[in-house]
């Protein structure tokens, strides 16, 4: 038997960081199968969904390693609909289904509580099919069903608790369970990896597979992602789109190694490896029972280490989307005109050791394109002190004197400039950084200094020097 897995996401909002996570799951269990991946979009519910969250979904996949034209599909699920009521009809009559035209109300006013679920009033009293008749599934009165979970054991449900659920809205629509079981058959799928927040809806859905009388699936539900808090992360409250970490500047290896050690590890002290080791190592049925944190701090960290892996000439590269915007990344504060490729190829080693994501690159290299510094008024404020002008006017004569401009020149004449009046280099190239960048952190001065070049350095610093006046 072929293994067949899919990922079925519904496009009503930006691609989950989580829904990322069962994705890759998925993935890499077919791939250790040598089974296949289908990628269905879940895109019945009309009124939320969007074609453009479709879209999303399928380049948020394709930058994270699913990429289009490695899987089968993406399928529809609308365009199965014939299926879907096909499905409801057999179930009405082979008699695993009945019509019932019951309301919230009724069902309140026979049973006296509102939190009791469907009482099976209709259930032999014949009725047909009608306008605003649901269609609901006869559960069976006795017994259990098991469902097999590689993750979770033997979940076992008790069928007298289940009530008979409805698998056909009044207007005749098939609802998400079954339409989501009969794309799973339709589409001969073996093995269902998805979020725990299913396993409520899994022995019904099981229900249904045993009653269209095929083999249900083996399924493996898998721990939620929560926030620091515990809560389930949620698309209100959280960063949770992979679309929105992309932009930040997050390298795609970075978080896929990232959401594979979401309830998982590979073996030894590790936690950054190679995607072939993730590939090999990676045991649905290791993975955790518990939530799993979703650690914004750590993936942060995790992306710096993959940032500075990677070769200088790759992350010049990594960084060219913030040099220049996007139709999602915002243009950087400069001109294109005014960016200098060779004065970026001489700063981007030290920058690369800096930044956590890419993003960072935008304020650590503007002041060596914008024709004046953006000056952080919070930091200037701080840094300008009684004797900065002097030393300002002292570093401007000092340097005005260089024969070679170069960083350590630079640095030993700064240093001496200081040193007259008792100042550490520290303290006394903070007022030449302010003036020169606009801000007190950044990249090492002194190389920034050589790459900006004499004219530019001297005149900011005059500049700077006049407003202390
Ligand atoms: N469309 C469902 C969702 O996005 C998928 C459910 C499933 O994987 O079975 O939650």
């Amino acid at each position: 038997m072929t293994v067949r897995v899919r990922f079925a996401p519904s496009p009503t909002g930006m691609f989950h960081v989580g829904g990322a996570r069962s994705a890759l799951q998925n993935w890499i269990y077919a791939k250790q199968q040598g089974g296949v991946f289908v990628l269905r979009i879940e895109d019945t519910d009309a009124a939320r969904n969007k074609p453009e969250w479709t879209e999303g979904i399928l380049s948020a996949l394709d930058w994270i390693g699913i990429t289009r034209g490695s899987y089968e599909g993406p399928y529809f699920q609308s365009a199965n609909a014939g299926e879907h009521r096909a499905a409801a009809a057999r179930l009405y009559e082979s008699g695993r289904a009945y019509y019932c035209d019951c309301t919230r109300e009724d069902v309140q006013a026979r049973t006296g509580s509102q939190y009791q679920g469907y009482d099976g009033y209709h259930r032999d009293l014949g009725l047909g099919p009608g306008e605003g008749r649901a269609l609901r599934f006869r559960t069976p009165d006795e017994g259990t069903t098991v469902v097999v979970d590689l993750i979770r054991g033997e979940p076992t449900f008790e069928n007298k608790l289940i009530e008979d659920f409805v698998i056909a809205r009044g207007d005749g629509s098939p609802v998400f369970l079954l339409a989501n079981v009969v794309d799973d058959m339709t589409m001969g799928i073996t093995h269902v990896i998805r979020a725990e927040e299913h396993l409520p809806n899994t022995p019904k859905q099981q229900l249904l597979w045993e009653a269209l009388g095929v083999k249900p699936p083996v399924w493996a539900h898998v721990p939620v992602v929560v926030n620091e808090k515990r809560q389930k992360l949620s698309k209100r409250r959280d960063k949770v789109a992979l679309e929105a970490y992309r932009d930040e500047g997050y390298l795609a290896g970075a978080m896929r190694n990232y959401l594979m050690l979401l309830g998982w590890a590979p073996s030894g002290d590790r936690e950054i490896v190679p995607w072939s080791v993730i590939e090999d190592e990676f045991r649905l049925d290791e993975v955790n029972l518990s939530s799993a944190f979703f650690d914004e701090k750590k993936l942060r960290a995790f992306n710096g280490e993959y940032i500075r892996a990677l070769p200088v000439a790759e992350f010049i590269d990594a960084c060219q989307p913030w040099l220049t915007g996007t139709d999602t990344i915002a243009p950087p504060p400069w001109q294109p005109e005014e960016f200098d490729a060779d004065a970026f190829a001489a700063v981007a080693p030290l920058a690369q050791t800096r930044i956590a994501v890419l993003s960072e690159i935008v304020p650590n290299v503007d002041f060596l394109f914008l024709a004046t510094p953006l000056i952080d008024e919070a930091a200037w404020t701080k840094t300008m002190k009684d004797g900065s002008a002097e030393l300002l006017d002292d570093a401007v004569a000092a340097f005005e004197a260089l024969e070679s401009w170069d960083a350590e020149s630079l640095k030993s004449t700064l240093e001496a400039v200081g040193a007259e009046r008792g100042l550490k280099l520290g303290k006394t190239q903070a007022p030449v950084r302010v003036a020169v960048t606009g801000r007190t952190v950044g990249l090492p001065l002194f190389e920034s200094l050589e790459v900006l070049g004499r004219e530019r350095t001297l005149t900011r610093i005059r500049a700077a020097r006049l407003r202390l006046v």
